[in-house]
């Protein structure tokens, strides 16, 4: 029995010299609408090619999407709620903490924090909720991941919305235009940022994008700042990496306002700061440590940071822990039903039984390290090379195991920069559908609570990771039937 398939949008193979002209079409219509990036081969920073994308939009239940943008304001409050739980971060992570280096720099620096204070109480959530539909069970979802920290592909994921509305025209198919849902994720996260901003109260501050030292994905970035600029003119926005933060950044008087050369800064939002290479030296964890004291409000808070990682994600499945924060049943019960199969691999009985399971069966399951950004995990029989050696070792806290999930197949056209024509053939794809959330609060209130847009990505069937920067994945956007 093979993986179930869904339909294509429309009928497929599309005639041979009307997808040739689409094509040309549809990736001139996506570079000319901000649905870029520079190649990491070749590197230009004057020069821009379209972010790989599939030509029609994926189809996916509606019942389903709808599911997973219901719950979002309820995901906001639960991750708030959990990072602002020191218990369940120090007993989720506390095994990890021993054996991945860069989780305890991160968990020390909330450790500090919370020894010597900041000046800001108040954090602001830009996130990103993931989900596979799961085609052993109705195609119904199940979360793949939270994301706490840098959650990409707003601008790109609204571009494309809008690109396969064209193509959709472009095909004659316009009667269908209802089924692709409207997508405001630029303009809700920017929102996000820009209510922070006013929060902060102060007309000439700015806001502090964190970046990477060179940035392939510029759209996803640039537009961020554009949108900001239209929806508020007077508000400048300042792009540093965490090195030059160190250089340039003190914090001034009582209050503790974050001065970067002569501005002051409101809301810090981190485009990078999320893997142990961006922190070359002990120069940028003095920098992430001297904004988190500061008056400045943090996208994310290292609370939240730590809130997104996979360790926390497995162990808010245990039996009863959703409870903790969502004591309303009629909202927990949903969010448990997104939960697959999470297993902590800790050196306790419940560890040793997961670690056999893998070995085991590993094509059942991922093995997932404290890592973001995409290209980390491991799948298949490399969990027997890679579980197999630490086995018996704590080292194996630093990863979770996690049911895989096996979306529906569907067919597309995935195209990708420099490729010509190799890329108008057929191929089988699956999809993951991203919905982000906007929220800001402290420990005692939420101000504000939203779910704000949704991405779609797209990989090719075969493919264990869909990153799209990393050259796997393509962006595409829902056909709800
Ligand atoms: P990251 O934070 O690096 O993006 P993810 O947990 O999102 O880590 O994993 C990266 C990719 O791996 C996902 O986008 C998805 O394609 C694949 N993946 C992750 N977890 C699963 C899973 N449980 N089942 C199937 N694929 C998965
Ligand atoms: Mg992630
Ligand atoms: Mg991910």
């Amino acid at each position: 029995m093979g993986t179930p398939r869904l339909d294509t949008c429309v009928p497929v193979p599309i005639d041979q010299e009307e997808l040739e002209t689409l094509v040309d079409k549809a990736k001139d219509w996506a570079i000319m609408h901000g649905a870029g990036m520079r190649p990491m081969e070749g590197y230009d920073p004057d020069g821009m090619r379209f972010a790989p994308f599939v030509l029609l939009p994926s189809t996916f239940p509606k019942s389903e999407f709808d599911r997973a943008v219901r719950l979002q304001p309820i995901i906001n409050e639960l991750f708030h709620k959990v990072a602002h739980s020191y218990e369940f971060l120090f007993e989720s992570l506390k095994s990890t903490l021993e054996v991945d280096p860069f989780t305890a720099k991160l968990f020390q620096l909330y450790e500090t924090i919370r020894r010597e204070g900041t000046a800001q109480a108040l954090s602001l959530g830009l996130f990103r909720s993931d989900y596979f539909p799961h085609s052993a069970e109705d195609n119904i979802l199940k979360q793949v991941e939270m994301n706490t920290i840098a959650s990409s592909l707003a601008q790109i994921a609204t571009a494309t919305s809008r690109l396969h509305r064209y193509v959709l025209s472009e095909l004659g198919q316009d009667d269908k235009l209802e089924q692709l849902p409207k997508n405001e994720a630029l303009q809700g996260l920017c929102g996000g940022m820009l209510r922070a901003w006013e929060i902060y109260g102060e007309p000439k501050a700015v806001i502090l994008f964190i970046v990477e030292p060179v940035t392939y994905n510029i759209c996803d970035q640039r537009f961020h700042e554009f949108e900001i600029r239209k929806m508020k003119p007077q508000v400048t926005v300042i792009r540093r990496t965490l090195t030059e933060v160190a250089a340039q950044a003190k914090l001034d008087g009582p209050n503790k306002r974050l001065l970067v050369g002569k501005y002051e800064v409101a809301v810090v939002y981190f485009r990078s700061g999320y893997t142990p290479d961006q922190y070359p030296t002990e120069a940028e964890w003095d920098a992430r440590l001297l904004m988190e004291k500061s008056l400045a409000i943090k996208c994310p808070s290292i609370h939240y940071h730590l809130a997104g990682t996979k360790k926390v994600q497995q162990a808010l499945a245990l039996p009863n822990a959703l409870e903790k924060f969502l004591p309303d049943t009629n909202k927990a019960g949903p969010v448990q039903k997104i939960f697959t199969g999470l297993y902590s691999l800790d050196m306790d009985s419940l560890g040793d039984k997961a670690v056999k399971m893998a070995l085991a069966d590993p094509d059942r399951f991922v093995l997932k390290p404290q890592r973001e950004g995409g290209g980390n995990n491991v799948y298949g029989k490399d969990i027997v090379d890679v579980l197999g050696k630490i086995q018996h070792s704590k080292e194996r806290s630093a990863y979770i195991l996690m049911d895989r999930i096996v979306p529906p197949l569907q067919q597309n056209y995935m195209l990708r920069p420099g490729r010509g024509k190799a890329t108008y053939e057929l191929v089988d794809v699956v999809s993951e559908l991203g919905i982000y959330g906007v929220v800001i609060g402290d420990a005692g209130t939420i101000l504000e609570n939203k779910q704000v847009g949704h991405m779609l990505r797209t990989k090719l069937a075969t493919a264990n990771e869909g990153g799209v920067a990393a050259g796997w994945g393509a962006l595409d956007s829902p056909f709800l039937f």
